[in-house]
């Protein structure tokens, strides 16, 4: 069997969980209400008003105007997240991460020291909650594809298991977004079919669905008979690491942008170093004011997690490689891919002395600002770049 355990209200809970003044208050993550950012996470009470992630946050304060909102603080949940991976470690090597707050699990090898899956499931749900105090949904399956539906269910603090001969009482009445690959597109082709519910897309011949939608039908159909061959892949090295950020107003000025890049290149360099990462990729993501949306990558010549070199590429992408010189932007990203902690990449990360003592100075650096907060030490350029509020007179909100 297989196990899926998902946080509730990940960010939100862990902020109640530091401000017990908070508990039973709406709590919002991310964003401000007045400003442009989106909502990260929001607790239930919050849930309750209608707010969900990544919507604008002035929305959020309408639709709940008592709401407290609060900085994200990625870097601490991202702390806490190597703490719930730590408890799943305990009870199976086999965890594959899908984001910072949810993992599958494959527990078939760990039923003679913890038990059947439930009893593991149990036992997760409430280590997490005795050593944290957070709350896990869990869900237990035959496969991934039915364990993270049945995560999902019965939030928060959920404990669903499907059993092999109960697949198909569990999948029939389901809508058919519960599918994988199931946006609104395909929801609405199906919809154009007379199908609603999984049970419905089971019952069609599998080669109806493959006149309609091709190869993408037959996974559908499969996946509506609760047919998923997926391993559950141990992959202790995260994908990617970045950070972006929304601008209280449009930017136009390069230099503005320049300097909010260079921040955002620091805080990803930090998370590397943080993780004893290092990567090769490098994304720069930019949004502008009418939503276009565009990404631009370069690859290193060798993995790195010092913020200079990473800079260094930002720039070139930033200067080259930017459509549209004058368009107004709403948003940037800066990531990192192609990430690595083996002993290859550790020996390419000293090609000189230079680089070894640049890392020094920059995990200096890294302790002072977990010890004294983010900004202790703020490079210059970041200082004296900082992006116009929605106060600054000369600067009026445009856009959307
Ligand atoms: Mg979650």
């Amino acid at each position: 069997m297989i196990l899926h355990v998902d946080m509730d209200a990940f960010y939100a809970s862990i902020e109640e969980r530091e401000h017990p003044e908070l508990i039973g208050l709406p709590v919002i993550v991310g964003g401000t209400p007045q400003g442009r950012g989106v909502v990260a996470a929001a607790n239930y009470a919050a849930r309750a008003f209608g707010v969900h992630s990544a919507m604008p946050a002035r929305q959020a304060a309408k639709l709940c105007p008592n709401a407290v909102f609060l900085p994200t603080r990625i870097d601490y949940y991202a702390k806490v997240a190597e703490q719930i991976r730590d408890i799943f470690q305990a009870f199976t090597p086999r965890v594959e991460p899908l984001s910072l707050d949810e993992a599958f699990l494959d527990v078939r090898e760990s039923q003679k020291l913890f038990g059947n899956p439930e009893s593991i499931g149990r036992q997760i749900q409430q280590t997490i909650y005795q050593q944290l105090k957070l709350v896990a949904s869990v869900g237990i399956a035959p496969n991934k594809f039915l364990a993270k539906i049945a995560s999902d269910l019965e939030k928060p603090a959920g404990f669903v298991i499907v059993h092999e001969n109960a697949i198909q009482a569990f999948l029939d009445p389901l809508p058919v977004r519960r599918l994988w690959g199931v946006g609104p597109v395909t929801a609405a082709a199906l919809e154009q079919l007379g199908i609603q519910s999984i049970g419905q897309v089971r019952l069609l011949p599998a080669d109806t669905l493959d006149a309609h939608f091709g190869q993408h039908g037959t996974h559908l159909w499969n996946l509506a008979q609760g047919i998923d061959d997926r391993p559950v892949i141990t992959d202790k090295v995260a994908r990617s690491i970045s950070h972006e950020t929304t601008f209280p107003v449009d930017i136009t000025d390069r230099d503005v942008l320049r300097a909010q890049a260079l921040a955002l290149t620091d805080q990803v360099a930090a998370r590397l170093r943080i993780r004893g990462l290092s990567g090769k990729t490098v994304q720069l993501k930019i949004r502008f004011s009418d939503f276009q949306t565009i990404t631009r990558a370069a690859t290193l010549a060798a993995p790195t997690q010092l913020t200079q070199p990473l800079w260094h590429t930002v720039q070139q992408l930033l200067a080259e490689k930017l459509p549209r010189p004058n368009t107004p932007i709403r948003l940037i990203g800066v990531g990192v891919s192609s990430l690595g902690n083996d002993p290859q990449y550790q020996q390419e990360l000293f090609p000189d002395e230079t680089a070894a003592s640049q890392l020094q100075l920059e995990q200096t650096t890294d302790l002072i600002r977990q010890k004294f907060g983010a900004t202790s030490l703020t490079r210059a350029t970041t200082l004296l770049r900082r992006p116009p509020s929605e106060g600054d007179i000369n600067s009026p909100p445009t856009g959307a």
